[in-house]
């Protein structure tokens, strides 16, 4: 009797459902394979599009995809779970409720905002990480709906960016300013592409403050490291990135020999890559 391989996918996003997709369709006709999918959330959520949601732009659901049908009539068993430990020793995945073996572990649980110590950066700003985020986000800008508002998007990576410009293009009547920590305006870019970007942002009405750090958040107020105060009703925080909790202090071991979960939004790669396994998903800016 031929032993079974479990592969346990963890994560549902761009990364997960790629995989999933990519070794379903190696193993289809392989009943000695299986492939897990395990997700906090019944569905894949389109991150790519949340500024649009928090916007309102568009209905919170078009962000939404619902993992049960895409894999369905496939091998992939869908689990609705969130994953607290890894243990890699003993090649399994815990939850609160169940647990879960595998012989090859791929990792897409993506990242979160980086966890700071500036004060008040989680108690007073917006960030849009997730469909929930952007959805606070978006009920909080309701709020201000009609009125003259100043809004500080801070971070002027893509994200910031298209957050920024997406609230100028809805928002006419509000004040944008978007925070950029570095001398220069998107360094990866050449200079006509930085000057088009800077210009566009100028046609929307978007105040670029370059070389400018925040020190502080208050509820209406942005404290740089310089001592400049920027008067902010709403603050939307989009700076840095770091892995999710479930990956924090893990040593990696067994099947694993690689292992880089890390955004770069130049190329923005999630690479696994275990004894049998490689992956990689690429997931570039426009
Ligand atoms: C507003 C916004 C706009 C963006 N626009 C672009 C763009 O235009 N182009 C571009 O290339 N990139 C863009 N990005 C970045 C892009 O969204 C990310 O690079 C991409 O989502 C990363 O994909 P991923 O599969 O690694 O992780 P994610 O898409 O974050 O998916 C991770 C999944 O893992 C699940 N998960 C995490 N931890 C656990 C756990 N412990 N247990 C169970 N499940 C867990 C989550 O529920 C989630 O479904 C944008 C991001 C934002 C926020």
């Amino acid at each position: 009797m031929s032993q079974v391989i479990k592969i346990a996918i963890l994560g549902a996003g761009y990364a997960g459902v790629a995989a999933a997709r990519t070794l379903e369709k190696k193993y289809r006709s392989n009943s000695d394979v299986q492939i897990l999918l395990i997700d906090a959330l019944p569905f894949h959520t389109m991150r790519t599009i949340l500024h649009e949601v928090a916007a309102g732009v568009i209905d919170e659901d078009m962000a939404k995809i619902n993992l049960v049908e895409v894999f369905k009539d496939t091998g992939v068993q869908v689990i609705e779970d969130y994953i607290v430990e890894i243990d890699v020793e003993n090649q399994v995945l815990l939850s609160k409720r169940d647990r879960y073996d595998y012989d090859y572990l791929i990792i897409g649980a993506g990242s979160n905002t980086k966890r700071l110590s500036i004060r008040g950066m989680d108690c007073c700003s917006h960030s849009i990480w997730n469909l929930k985020d952007a959805m606070s986000l978006g009920r909080a800008l309701d709020k201000f709906m009609g009125d003259d508002v100043n809004i500080t998007v801070v971070g002027a990576g893509f994200t910031g960016v298209e957050v920024a410009g997406e609230l100028a293009g809805r928002w006419r009547q509000a004040k944008i300013s978007l925070i950029n920590s570095k001398s220069v305006f998107m360094p990866e870019y050449s200079l006509k592409t930085r000057r088009k970007a800077e210009r566009q942002l100028e046609i929307l009405g978007v105040s670029l403050i370059n070389k400018a750090r925040v020190s502080e958040v208050k509820h209406e107020n942005l404290i740089l490291e310089d001592g400049r105060l920027i008067h902010s009703d709403l603050i939307v925080w989009t700076a840095g990135t770091e892995d999710r909790e479930v990956l924090d202090g893990l040593k990696l071991s067994g099947s694993f020999h690689h292992f880089q979960s890390s955004l770069q939004y130049q190329n923005s790669r999630h690479c696994i890559e275990g004894s049998h396994i490689k992956y990689k998903s690429q997931l570039l800016y426009p």
